[in-house]
This record gives C-alpha cells, sequence and structure tokens, in this order.
C-alpha cells in the first residue's frame, strides 16, 4: 500500500455509546482489595492487609475526584468480603482487521496453512466498511470488559490493506482516550525490501504505526530472510518507529528467527523498541540454550508477547492425534533473564483461532492453566498490567497510586481462588464513571427466543 494523495473522508461512525448507556459518575470512595504488586509502593509498609503472603491483596479506600485518584487509605484488618480490583488491562497484541471473520471463512481443520489461505481470501473481499464494523463491535467489547489498550497488527500486503488501515486510522481516534490502539503493519518479511515496502514504512511511520512481518519457519534461515531483516531494521532505525513481528510461531526449527534477529541486532545496535510476538518455538529448547538465549534477548533489550490461546490451538496438530507436547513461550524462564514478557489473546473469532471475545479477564484466568502463571504474584500479573504499559509506551504504567487515573476493573470476587473458580461479575470504572456492563453480562436474547 503506498501514500495517498487524495483520501476518501472517512463513512460516519456509530456512537459507541447510547444516551441510556452512557457512563454514569461513580459517586463516593470506594472500597475494595488491591494486589499489592500493582500498588503504590509507598503504601505498602503499612502493616493492616490481609493476605499478605498469602495472596498479596490490600484492603483500602480509594478515593477520586475529577477522574483521578485523590487518596488510599488502607483498611484496618478484616475479614469482609470485599471485591478485587486491578487496573484496566492492555492487549499487546490483536488483529482487528480479520475479528469475527470465521463463521463466513472458517478453518475446520485447526491448521495453519488452511488458516492462511482463509485469511488471503477474506483479504481479497475486505472492505472499509466491513473493517469498521468488526473493529467497531471488539473495541466496545474490549471497552466494556475492562480493556484500555489494544495494540492490532493490520495485513498490510494485499488489496485488504488499505481499507483496513483507513478505518482502523478513524477507530484510533474515535476511541482515544477510551482504547487506546496502535496499529502495526504486518506484511512477507520480504516486502521491506521493495520500494513498496519503503513507501508503506513511510506512510505507516507518518501515522505513528508500527513496522511488523513474519518471521519463522519454514522462514528464516537463508541469506534473503537475513536481507528482509536487515532491510527492515534499517528503515525503523531511519524513520524512528518500533518494530513487532510475528516470530517462531512454529513447532519446529526452535528459535531459527529469534537466532536471526539476534544476531542482526548484536551486530548493528539498534535504538527503536522491538517486540518478537510469539516466540513460541523456543519452548524447545534445552534449558540450557534457552537460559543463554533469554540472556542475549535480555541483553538486546527485545520484548516479548506471549500468546498462548493461538498457540495451543494451532500448534502441534496432527491429523488422528491428540498433540502430547504443548508448544508455547517459555515465560518463565524469559522473565527470570531479564526479559519483559506481556501475555496477549492474538486472534478472535477467524480461521486462527475460533474463540475469544475481546475479554481480557479470560486470558488472565487461563494463564494458570496454559502457562502456570499465578495471578496472586507479581509476575503472573505483570504481564497483563504493567508490563504490556511499558512495553506500549502508554502515558500510565498500571500502578494504582494518588494522581494515577481513577480507572478499575473490579470483580465479583474476594480472592484469587474465587476469580478462578468461576468468571466472576464484573463493573469496569473509566476516569471515575462505571461503564454499561459488557453484553455478555446482559440476559441473553437467546432464551428470550426459547420461549416462543
Ligand atoms: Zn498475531
Amino acid at each position: 500500500m503506498g501514500p495517498r494523495r487524495n483520501p476518501a473522508p472517512p463513512p460516519p461512525l456509530r456512537p459507541a455509546v447510547t444516551r441510556s448507556e452512557a457512563p454514569v459518575p461513580a459517586v463516593g470512595p470506594l472500597r475494595l482489595r488491591l494486589p499489592r504488586c500493582l500498588l503504590d509502593p509507598g503504601l505498602v509498609g503499612v502493616p493492616v492487609q490481609r493476605g499478605q503472603g498469602r495472596d498479596g491483596l490490600v484492603a483500602l479506600d480509594l478515593e477520586h475526584r475529577g477522574g483521578w485518584i485523590t487518596a488510599l487509605r488502607p483498611l484496618p484488618a478484616t475479614d469482609q468480603p470485599l471485591p478485587l480490583g486491578l487496573p484496566p488491562l492492555v492487549e499487546p497484541h490483536a488483529h482487528l482487521d480479520k475479528c469475527f471473520t470465521q463463521g463466513r471463512w472458517p478453518n475446520p481443520s485447526g491448521t495453519i496453512p488452511e488458516a492462511l489461505a482463509q485469511n488471503h481470501r477474506e483479504g481479497r473481499e475486505r472492505s472499509r466498511d466491513q473493517v469498521l464494523a468488526r473493529a467497531e463491535r471488539a473495541l466496545e467489547q474490549a471497552w466494556r470488559q475492562g480493556l484500555r489498550a489494544i495494540r492490532s497488527h493490520i495485513d498490510s500486503g494485499g488489496p485488504g490493506a488499505r481499507p483496513s488501515w483507513e478505518a482502523l486510522l478513524a477507530l484510533r481516534e474515535r476511541w482515544a482516550g477510551r482504547v487506546e490502539l496502535q496499529l502495526v503493519a504486518l506484511v512477507p518479511l520480504a516486502h521491506w525490501t521493495t520500494p513498496e515496502g519503503e513507501a508503506l514504512a513511510r506512510w505507516v511511520a507518518d501515522r505513528g504505526g508500527l513496522l511488523g512481518g513474519v518471521l519463522g519457519p519454514p522462514d528464516g534461515s537463508g541469506r534473503r530472510d537475513r536481507e528482509a531483516l536487515r532491510a527492515l531494521l534499517a528503515l525503523a532505525e531511519r524513520l524512528g518507529v518500533a518494530v513487532d513481528l510475528h516470530i517462531d510461531e512454529a513447532d519446529v526449527a526452535p528459535a531459527r528467527g529469534v537466532r536471526l534477529l539476534l544476531a542482526e541486532l548484536e551486530r548493528q545496535p539498534h535504538a527503536v523498541p522491538i517486540t518478537c510476538s510469539h516466540a513460541a518455538s523456543l519452548g524447545l529448547l534445552s534449558e540450557q540454550r534457552l537460559a543463554l538465549l533469554a540472556e542475549r534477548l535480555a541483553a538486546a533489550a527485545v520484548s516479548v508477547v506471549a500468546l498462548p490461546l493461538t498457540n495451543l490451538w494451532l500448534l502441534g496438530r496432527r491429523p488422528e492425534s491428540t498433540p502430547l507436547l504443548r508448544v508455547q513461550t517459555p515465560l518463565r524462564s524469559l522473565q527470570r533473564a531479564g526479559v519483559r514478557v506481556a501475555v496477549g489473546a492474538d486472534n478472535v473469532q477467524d480461521p486462527w483461532y475460533p474463540g475469544g471475545d475481546f475479554d481480557p479477564l479470560e486470558v488472565l484466568r487461563l494463564a494458570p492453566l496454559t502457562s502456570h502463571l499465578d495471578p496472586a504474584l507479581r509476575e503472573g500479573l505483570a504481564p497483563f498490567t504493567t508490563e504490556p504499559a511499558r512495553m506500549l509506551g502508554l502515558a500510565w504504567d498500571g500502578v494504582v497510586r494518588v494522581g494515577a487515573p481513577a480507572d478499575l476493573l473490579l470483580l465479583a470476587a474476594d480472592s484469587w481462588g474465587e476469580l478462578l473458580a468461576r468468571s466472576p461479575q464484573r463493573r469496569v470504572l473509566r476516569a471515575g464513571h462505571w461503564l454499561p456492563p459488557p453484553p455478555a453480562q446482559l440476559p441473553s436474547p437467546l432464551f428470550a427466543a426459547s420461549m416462543g
């Protein structure tokens, strides 16, 4: 996609909320429990928290005014049930251009080749109105369910590229202040070696986007891949834009893409932020090799986004067999080496993954199962809160302190155990106002239909 000379104005967008659904002010202080690791460290010395050591939750009164937190007061030790609060979460990796397409473009085999083929067919027919409609639906869901920012990759190499970018740039503006959007140009890596690729990079840079691409099996070992990666990194450096790669989303050739990337970064130091999304095949390395690679990633300041749901869905598929070895990002080893790690949901109801609903709580609740991440511990919560906030360079790091936004995801759960037992009801506070509940919490019209 090249630069446009005469961009047509985007079609009018429908309001995200109707008058009756408008956020309502939250009056008075809130009483809740917050994870100690997400609280202003200056408050932690107060010796009154229930569960210190057990689950790290601190009971407190939170006051707010004008959309900002004005006071945080720890409560005396109490067994009174209180809701669990989190800062609204951050989605570091999504595909808003193709979400909700699996009905028309299904992938019954659940394989990567069929996902790719369906993705290409859908991309050839893609229109701006289609992307507007599905991304608007996604953002509405995300906002009401407690997401405050999303980084989305956009297919940027075919006929669907221009309509997708037009729609998502319009929505980025429309949703600013509710869900911050970051947009990444996703193309085959070799595209960055062409004049069209260079024009695309400039166009994306002018609009505050990021550069992306795919690196890893079946590609990632030849001279052409190295040249393509070199071209991408040089463009990013020259234009001052961050890079977010789909890398090593594979169950063969462990870390082939990451090794190539590290070799380039060690040869030519870089200043722009670089993120590796997936990095799943690193999980197939021996412990010793992984430890060395993790140290190199940390030294090169490369961040990693783990996407356990799509990896578990797509990787290791063999006809007529159950995958006994599950391939996924070795989160804990990377964290131990000091690599910044976030967890995302990736695809939602498209040919790559039929599930998902832009519900960050669902990914957080599944992480103990998919990745043995414990939400009661700092390293279990940071990948959903502070780490993606820093990775995306958001103005607020997600730490709850006086002067932070009066933004909360409040859960009808009094402990981590209750959060894991069932998906709890929730209320979302943004700038001191309660948002309308997500559609999933309203009575389903399907039951009304069953009554005839
Ligand atoms: Zn992706």
